[in-house]
């Protein structure tokens, strides 16, 4: 198949728009599942809650006829889910690796006990080798990303961040700025230097703002009490991204995907 073009003028819209959409990365959301509970998603607003009702674990006949129409890249980055969840994850990426996909895994990385073991990991990062790239969202250099990451424990998030790195697996640590972790980006770059990773980080413009209509009234107190980024640190559109330390793997593999 021809590769990608760009719109030109002469080009009918929806002649242009066929041929290139195989292109696009279909972003799934592969379930209903998370364990944490960061203030922001979706999930912890009024609207989540029928979304999750309505969710299902995304089967595997279903993921192959997904990725038999998308065949250049996927992204598996949910909006009321975490793909690790979704009790079929190993068998999707055993089934993209080798194809020559770009997959981007948007991961808290939190572990479930008895079922995210170190051989689930080892097998995980064995698929995809230079075709995947894992963001791990650890929002800060400590036990504080909990601040946000509610019910994440950063030291073991690490070793998994680390175990990745180690068997050669593209580490991408993505890190929203808060008021509680603003101070820390210098050691934030200073450790993704030492460890290897990849560093994002993430500057939004989306504010703490409990009066709002889908702010759940659970959510109400963190909303009130949590510490917004300063004004530096907000970004001007939903968000601002910098990458520091780009590893050659990420170099490479951002550069043939442009879409993702
Ligand atoms: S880890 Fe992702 S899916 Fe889970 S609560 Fe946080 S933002 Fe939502």
């Amino acid at each position: 198949m021809a590769r990608f073009t760009e719109l030109q003028p002469t080009d009918r819209i929806a002649d242009w728009y066929t041929h290139n959409e195989v292109w696009e990365p279909p972003n799934m959301d592969l379930s209903h599942r998370c364990i944490l509970r960061c203030p922001q998603c979706l999930r912890q607003d009024k609207e989540g809650g029928p979304r999750i009702k309505r969710s299902y674990d995304l089967e595997v006949k279903d993921f192959q006829k997904i990725i038999d129409y998308f065949k250049h890249c996927v992204a598996f980055c949910g909006q009321i889910s975490d793909p690790i969840y979704n009790p079929n994850f190993l068998k999707f990426l055993k089934i993209l690796d080798g194809t020559g996909r770009r997959v981007r895994i948007a991961t808290c990385g939190q572990s479930v006990k008895g079922r995210h073991t170190r051989k689930w990991w080892e097998e995980a990062f064995t698929y995809g080798m230079n075709e995947n790239a894992w963001y791990f969202g650890v929002d800060g250099i400590d036990q504080k990303s909990a601040l946000y990451r509610i019910g994440s424990n950063f030291d073991e998030i690490w070793e998994t961040m680390r175990l990745g790195k180690s068997m050669g697996a593209i580490i991408v640590w993505q890190y929203i700025v808060f008021g509680y972790n603003e101070h820390e980006i210098e050691r934030a770059k200073e450790m993704a230097k030492e460890e290897g990773f990849t560093l994002l980080l993430v500057k939004t413009n989306r504010g703490f703002y409990p009066q709002e209509r889908n702010v759940r009234d659970s959510m109400k107190d963190i909303y009130n009490n949590f510490p917004a980024p300063s004004k530096e640190n907000t970004g001007k559109k939903i968000k601002n991204e910098e990458y520091f330390n780009v590893t050659r793997e990420v170099e490479t593999w951002r550069k043939t995907n442009r879409h993702l």
